[in-house]
């Protein structure tokens, strides 16, 4: 009962002190430098001028090598084995099953997981739930197959270990999954951003009010969640929404609190370090971007230094009124391979899906396309109204956007209206950005 009412998953590693937060993490780095050096060929070369003792202080960071996806699809063509190549950390005896990257940006990235490494990231993710407010007796349904792919097979096993239930909602159409957790009165849901709009879509459509199902939370993954996309799933749902960050090979390393100012760093389980944008060598201020690197302290079967996530985000500062002591993130911006330059200038999609919902709830669907015409680059929007909307109504809508977008952008669209349910709707990762050039 004590455990219920906590404000903390773990009480003790959430308040540590800033000094044992670095001690605890130094400690741990010191160990998975030496376990990664004895038993992959990856780290064998690349640390080879690295002794894991000398790592006494955080400047000692500063000398180990950055790690790109690139970097681990070349390792796992390696002798090593046949799947995860030469960066499998423990005996291919010990894996008990593999997660993988969805391959959206190329080859994916196979992730393997043993008894050690596995109960660590539904450790991490105990600790995203519980700071969204899931707990024990919440019944938590999961509108997904969730196939190899790894958040919701978090998501579902901390769930378990948080002591709710569990509904997994895979194989069955929208309609299905909504009359399912009506049936179960589930209390929480775990969902991408863009299907829990299609969901309260197509539970207006059956003429139900999605506020009224019940639901008193959601977590969302699998693709970013712009604030405007948070407030509007909580006013479509009438529920709180929180965000968390991560990725399928260094876990989710970051989630928001009660207090929905940013994210925490999942300190000491992490190691993130937030580098400036040009050389990737300074840690920026509070308040500047930067690129996350981060590296996760509990992967033995993965073992994982200072990745570089390509997650642009805004630092922040240490401690919060929810009284964790992590350092946090102000925002999550983008990713630094969304980062496009049209006309010379810098574009990232989000800030298209930002201005979208926050500024234009007629607008459902949307995509963006870029092409080449010509000499010039091109930059175009087409999108769905939710309701069919008359000539004028259309006209000044039209209107309003392009001008929005241009000062939000500084890009001139073109604007491209098609009728309602035309463009293609996404489950687990949408992807609503075309580069055609
Ligand atoms: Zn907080």
């Amino acid at each position: 009962m004590e455990k219920t009412t906590s404000r903390f998953w773990n009480p003790f590693t959430e308040t540590l002190s800033r000094e044992n937060i670095r001690t605890v993490q130094l400690k741990n780095l010191r160990s998975l430098l030496g376990h990664a050096k004895s038993t992959t060929a990856f780290y064998e070369n690349s640390l080879a001028d690295i002794d894991p003792r000398d790592v006494s202080g955080w400047e000692d960071l500063k000398r180990l090598p950055l790690v790109e996806k690139k970097d681990l699809r070349k390792a796992q063509e390696g002798v090593g084995h046949f799947l995860f190549g030469d960066l499998l950390g423990v005996p291919p005896e010990e894996v008990t099953h593999f997660r993988q990257t969805s391959g959206t940006t190329g080859k994916p990235v196979y992730v393997p997981e043993s008894w050690e490494s596995w109960p660590w990231r539904v450790e991490i993710w105990c600790h995203i739930l519980w700071m969204a407010g899931f707990r024990p007796g919440d019944r938590v349904f999961l509108p997904f197959g969730y196939n190899v792919y790894v958040a919701f097979w978090e998501g579902h096993y901390a769930s378990e270990k948080l002591g709710c239930t569990v509904i997994p909602g895979g194989a069955l159409s929208t309609r299905g999954r909504i009359e399912k957790l009506q049936e179960v009165r589930a209390t929480a849901l775990l969902n991408t951003p863009t299907y829990g709009i299609h969901m309260a879509e197509v539970a207006a459509e059956m003429g139900l009010a999605p506020r009224e199902l019940g639901i008193r939370k959601m977590v969302c993954a699998g693709e970013p969640l712009p604030p405007a996309t948070r407030s509007l799933l909580e006013e479509l749902w009438g529920c709180d929404v929180y965000n968390h960050i991560g990725g399928t090979e260094p876990c989710a390393w970051g989630a928001m609190c009660p207090a929905k100012e940013g994210l925490h760093l999942l300190e000491p389980y992490f190691i993130v370090e937030i580098l400036d944008l040009e050389t990737k060598t300074r840690e920026v201020d509070e308040g500047e971007l930067g690129v996350a690197v981060v590296t996760p302290l509990g992967r033995r079967s993965f073992p994982m230094i200072r990745f570089n996530t390509k997650d642009i985000v805004r630092k922040g500062r240490a401690g919060c009124d929810c009284g964790r002591t992590s350092m946090k993130v102000q925002e999550v911006v983008g990713r630094d391979d969304d980062l496009r330059k049209i006309r010379g200038v810098l574009f990232t999609p989000v800030a298209v899906e930002e201005l979208l919902r926050g500024e234009f709830p007629e607008v459902g669907e949307f995509r963006i396309e870029i092409e080449r015409k010509g000499a010039m680059d091109s930059i175009g929007l087409r999108f769905e109204t939710r309701e069919i909307l008359g000539s004028s109504d259309m006209k000044r809508l039209t209107s309003r956007l392009a001008s929005r977008l241009k000062v939000k952008t500084n890009l001139s669209f073109d604007l491209d209206h098609v009728e309602p349910g035309v463009l293609e709707r996404f489950e687990l990762k949408a992807k609503r950005c075309v580069d055609l050039r």
